[in-house]
């Protein structure tokens, strides 16, 4: 009997039980593999107020000072400052497991090679059956939460519905590349990643992830990786990737927008099985400890006095609202000036973003977390840009 059983051991279901155990609540992380941390399908980017979260600095292999930004033809913008840390990469292996060990400290258990098989809510709880490194395991909680990940038993099981968008990545390791250390890179144009962008982020050492994301309706037909091979033999770029030799290649879904009842009588869906990846971004962490940390005072109210039902869950879940809000402002703004243009307006919109006083106003205002106010004091100051100021009206009115 645990008070609550959390599904996947992830970064998002470590911090939560940490936070659970942390005051007072018995909490069990059921994880399917052998191993925390593996396989890990993620570009390894961590926001600083993420990371003073969790104080892992240990993990962290580079810091980010900004990124070189390249239009399909090649115009390239460079956002941010030398010095100024915009964001940091850590090896996902060793963040992971750190997450998890802090909750283990905190008094949470973890049972790995386990997973459920079955769960049905009665009145005092829920009964779970996990197979346990083989063996079939009987289990009560007072509360189930599913943190595991894009493609959730948990919300599966319990017929929560789907995030509105499931992007697709794709991700190389390679070493060879030169480049600055501090500073990442991002490439558009519909060969390489319709509608989104592919990146080149330092790992330390003279290794790089290479990678390129994209929604399935944009890839007409073709896969990411074949987007990543049109990168590396792009005429403009097949010179800066010739050096490139490839240590691991992988492939993962990125689940953007917050369903609409991440909950049941009993049940909840947190992380990336809720949907929680920002949409101009695909980042999952940060806004995932950001959920935990909104709900976690109220959470550990309803567990102690056993108040689980759906409307004391929904109430406990309100802010998740104001996050699906966000992620649907930031969308429509994606779309608008990233997602629907073609690559002769992305090259327009690229002129624009280049003249000085706009990267001023990017480098001032700008903001990874919260990209939503830039994108409107671009479309206000900007004289080009002011007329897609009345399309960006509509679409953040009915977003
Ligand atoms: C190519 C790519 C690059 C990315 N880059 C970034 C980035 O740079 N920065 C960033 O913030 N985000 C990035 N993301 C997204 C990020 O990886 C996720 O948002 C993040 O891992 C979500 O954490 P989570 O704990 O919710 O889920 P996960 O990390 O998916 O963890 C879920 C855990 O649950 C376990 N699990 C799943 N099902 C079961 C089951 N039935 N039983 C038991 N255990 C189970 C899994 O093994 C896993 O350990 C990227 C994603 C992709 C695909």
């Amino acid at each position: 009997m645990y008070q609550v059983v959390i599904i996947g051991a992830g970064p998002v279901g470590g911090r939560l039980a940490t936070e659970l155990s942390s005051r007072g609540i018995s909490t069990l992380m059921i994880e399917e593999h052998a191993e925390i941390g593996r396989p890990f399908q993620c570009a390894g980017l961590v926001n600083p107020p993420a990371m003073q979260m969790v104080g892992l600095e240990e993990t962290i292999l580079q810091n980010v000072d900004g990124a070189l930004i390249h239009s399909p033809s090649g115009i390239m913008v460079p956002v941010g400052r030398d010095g100024r840390v915009r964001t940091h990469v850590v090896c996902r292996k060793k963040f992971d497991q750190a997450v998890v060990a802090q909750a283990m400290e905190a008094g949470a258990h973890l049972w790995l090679l386990s997973k459920p098989l079955n769960a049905e809510v009665v009145k005092d709880g829920v009964n779970l059956k996990i197979e346990r490194e083989g063996e079939i395991v009987d289990l009560k909680c007072n509360l189930l939460i599913g943190a595991d990940g894009a493609h959730s038993w948990t919300r599966r099981y319990f017929k929560m519905g789907r995030p509105k968008e499931m992007m697709i990545g794709f991700q190389a390791d390679v070493s060879g590349l030169s480049g600055k250390d501090n500073w990442l890179e991002m490439y558009t144009g519909r060969d390489i990643a319709p509608g989104l962008f592919a990146w080149v982020i330092p790992t330390g050492n003279n290794t790089h992830r290479i990678g390129v994301w994209a929604r399935p309706q944009d890839l007409d037909g073709r896969s990411v990786e074949e987007c990543y091979d049109s990168l590396i033999n792009h005429p403009l770029w097949k010179e800066r990737f010739a050096k490139a030799r490839e240590i691991a290649r992988y492939c993962g879904p990125v689940p953007c927008g917050v369903i609409r009842k991440p909950f049941k009588d009993r049940v909840m869906v947190i992380g990336d099985a809720a949907g929680m990846a920002k949409p101009t971004t695909g980042g999952g962490i940060g806004p995932g400890f950001r959920q935990v940390e909104a709900i976690i005072d109220k959470l550990v109210k309803a567990v102690n006095k056993d108040k689980l039902d759906a409307s004391n869950l929904s109430s406990i879940c309100k802010p998740f609202k104001a996050f699906r809000k966000e992620q649907d402002r930031a969308r429509a703004l994606r779309d608008l000036l990233v997602t629907i243009p073609d690559d002769e307006e992305l090259d327009s919109h690229f002129r624009m973003f280049n003249r000085p006083e706009v990267l001023d106003l990017i480098n001032a205002e700008g903001d990874i977390e919260h990209p939503v106010p830039l994108g409107m004091t671009l479309l206000r100051r900007v004289p080009e840009f002011r007329k897609l100021a009345v399309k960006a009206g509509f679409k953040l009115l009915f977003a």
